[in-house]
C-alpha cells in the first residue's frame, strides 16, 4: 500500500492521529513525511492537549495515594500500570520484580521541651532506625552548615542532638538543592561519628511552611547509624532564635518506623517495538514509587505521565519509529542507597537485567523534577553541533526551550547506573524554581500539577524521543553518521 493511503487510513480511524497527519499529508504529498515534520506534528499534538498524560497522573495519584516503595501501594501502581500500558497499546509490557528491605513510617513527634514547651514539625528520613518506644531527648547542638559539623571535634556531640541549618537557595535549575542535599545524606553519619544520639535537619526546601520535607539519608555499614529528622523550616528558625538568645534548647524526638526485610518492588516495562532497528532503544525513565505524606503527583506522578504520554503519542502514528522506543516506570527510586547490595533501587536492578543488551540502548532519559516547563535541551557529546541537535533545536525552540551549553552534566537517578555503563544520556531540563517548595512533603498533590506546562513536557518528549528513535544517528561515538562527508 503506497504510503499516503496507509496515512490516511490511519488518519480515519478518528484517533490522535487525525489530528497529527493532517498537517503532514497537506505539506508532504505522497512522500513519506519528513521526520522532523512528524516530530513538530507530535510536539503540537501534545501541546493541544491530546495526549494521556493528566488522566495518567491523576487516576494514579487518585487511586493509589501515596506509593512507597516496597508497599502495597506501589505494587498495585505497577499492576495498574502494566494494565493502563497495554490497553494504550503498547508492546512487550512486563514487571520485574527486586527484592529489598522497604522501610516504614511509624508515628513520630518532636517538640521543644526546655526553655519551655513547645511543638515541632518534623517528618522521620527515609532508612532512618526508630527512637527507644519512650522516645530520646537532648539538647541541640546547633551547625550552620554540614561542613561545619564534620569540623566538630570526635566525642563532641556525646550524649547530644546535633542539628544541622543549612539554608536551600532556590534556582531554576536545582542547583540548590545539588549544594544543601549532603546534610541529608551524611548528616546522621557525621553526627554519629561524633556521639550524638540523634540528627535534626532543616528542611531541604524552599517553603517557608510548616511542614517537614521527607527523603531518604545514606547506610553506613548496613543501617542509618542514628534516628533523624527533618524540619520544617520556620520549627528550624525557632531553634535558631533560640540558640541566638543563649539558650540551651532541650528537645524530645519519637519515631516507630520499622523496616520490612522481605520486601520487593518492581520496574515497569513497556515498548513501541521500532520497525527497522527493533534492537535498538531509545529508553524514557521515571519513577513510580513516592514519599508517603502527600500523593507523589510532581515526584514523580508527573515524570511516570509524561514519558508514557510521549511514548503513546509515537505508538499512535501510521508508522512506529525505526528503534525501540521504551518506557521504565522504575520501582524503589526513593529509598535509593548508592552501590549494592546494600542498594534497593530499580535503576541498578534495571542495569543488571538488561546488561546484556545496554550496549544496544542508543540514548536514555529521565522526567523526574516536576511538571513545570522544559526550558532547555541537553544531547550527548557526540551530536554537538551535527544535524541531529540543529532539527531538535529547530522542534523545540517554537515552544520556548534553547541548547543547553555541551552535553547532560547528570542524568538522572534511576538511569543513572545505564549511563554509568556507557548508555548516553539526554536531558530536558525543567524549571525547578518551584519544585522544592512542595517536594517530598505532604503538599505533592495532584492540585499542584499545571496542565499547560504538563503538555508542554510531553511535546518535548515526543518531538525529541521520536527523532532520535527515527534516525540512525550514533549517540555514542564522537563522529555521527550523519556528520561524515
Ligand atoms: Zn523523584
Ligand atoms: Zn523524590
Amino acid at each position: 500500500m503506497p504510503t499516503d493511503s496507509r496515512l490516511l487510513l490511519a488518519a480515519r480511524r478518528g484517533t490522535i492521529a487525525t489530528t497529527l497527519w493532517v498537517g503532514v499529508l497537506a505539506s508532504a504529498g505522497a512522500a513519506p513525511p519528513p521526520s522532523e515534520a512528524v516530530a513538530a506534528q507530535l510536539r503540537d499534538a501534545a501541546i493541544a492537549g491530546h495526549s494521556p498524560a493528566y488522566a495518567w497522573v491523576s487516576e494514579l495519584t487518585t487511586r493509589f495515594g501515596p506509593r512507597p516503595a516496597g508497599s502495597v501501594s506501589e505494587h498495585q501502581a505497577a499492576d495498574w500500570a502494566v494494565a493502563r500500558l497495554k490497553a494504550l497499546g503498547f508492546e512487550n509490557v512486563h514487571i520485574e520484580r527486586f527484592p529489598m528491605t522497604a522501610w516504614v513510617r511509624g508515628a513520630e513527634n518532636a517538640a521543644i521541651t526546655a526553655p519551655g514547651a513547645q511543638p515541632l514539625t518534623v517528618a522521620a528520613l527515609g532508612e532512618s532506625p526508630p527512637t527507644p518506644p519512650a522516645g530520646l531527648d537532648g539538647d541541640v547542638v546547633l551547625f550552620a552548615t554540614l561542613a561545619a559539623l564534620k569540623t566538630a571535634a570526635p566525642g563532641s556531640l556525646a550524649g547530644k542532638v546535633a542539628m544541622v541549618n543549612e539554608r536551600m537557595v532556590r534556582t531554576q535549575d536545582g542547583a540548590g538543592y545539588v549544594a544543601t542535599v549532603g546534610g541529608r545524606a551524611d548528616g546522621p553519619e557525621e553526627a554519629a561519628k561524633r556521639g550524638a544520639i540523634a540528627f535534626l535537619l532543616r528542611s531541604v526546601g524552599t517553603d517557608s511552611h510548616r511542614i517537614a520535607h521527607a527523603g531518604t539519608t545514606h547506610y553506613v555499614d548496613g543501617r542509618v547509624p542514628v534516628p533523624a529528622f527533618a524540619l520544617s523550616a520556620p520549627d528550624a528558625d525557632q531553634i535558631e532564635r533560640l540558640v541566638k538568645l543563649g539558650q540551651t534548647v532541650r528537645v524530645h524526638l519519637f519515631s516507630s518506623a520499622s523496616y520490612v526485610p522481605d520486601a520487593y518492588s518492581q520496574n515497569v516495562i513497556a515498548e513501541v517495538r521500532g520497525r527497522e532497528l527493533p534492537q535498538e532503544i531509545v529508553l524514557l525513565g521515571a519513577h513510580l514509587d513516592s514519599w508517603d505524606q502527600g500523593t507523589g503527583a510532581i515526584d514523580d506522578g508527573t515524570g511516570t505521565a509524561i514519558v508514557t504520554a510521549a511514548a503513546k503519542l509515537i505508538r499512535d502514528l501510521p508508522q512506529r519509529p525505526r528503534r525501540t522506543v521504551r518506557v521504565v516506570l522504575f520501582g524503589s527510586e526513593e529509598v535509593n542507597q548508592p552501590a549494592p547490595p546494600q542498594s534497593v533501587f530499580g535503576g541498578h536492578a534495571y542495569a543488571a537485567n538488561h546488561r546484556d543488551e545496554l550496549a544496544r540502548h542508543v540514548l536514555a532519559g529521565e522526567s523526574d523534577f516536576g511538571t513545570d516547563r522544559v526550558y532547555s535541551f541537553a544531547l550527548p557529546k557526540a551530536v554537538s553541533g551535527a544535524e541531529f541537535a540543529k532539527a531538535a533545536l529547530r522542534i523545540l525552540n517554537p515552544i520556548g526551550i534553547f541548547a543547553a551549553e555541551g552535553p547532560p552534566t547528570e542524568a538522572g537517578a534511576d538511569i543513572g547506573p545505564s549511563v554509568e555503563a556507557g548508555v548516553p544520556a539526554f536531558k530536558l531540563s525543567q524549571d525547578g524554581t518551584h519544585y522544592f517548595d512542595i517536594h517530598h512533603t505532604s503538599d505533592d498533590t495532584l492540585d499542584k500539577v499545571d496542565r499547560v506546562q504538563l503538555d508542554q513536557n510531553v511535546a518535548a518528549w515526543a518531538a525529541l524521543v521520536w527523532l532520535a528513535a527515527e534516525s540512525n544517528v550514533d549517540f555514542r561515538t564522537h563522529a555521527a553518521p550523519e556528520a561524515k562527508p
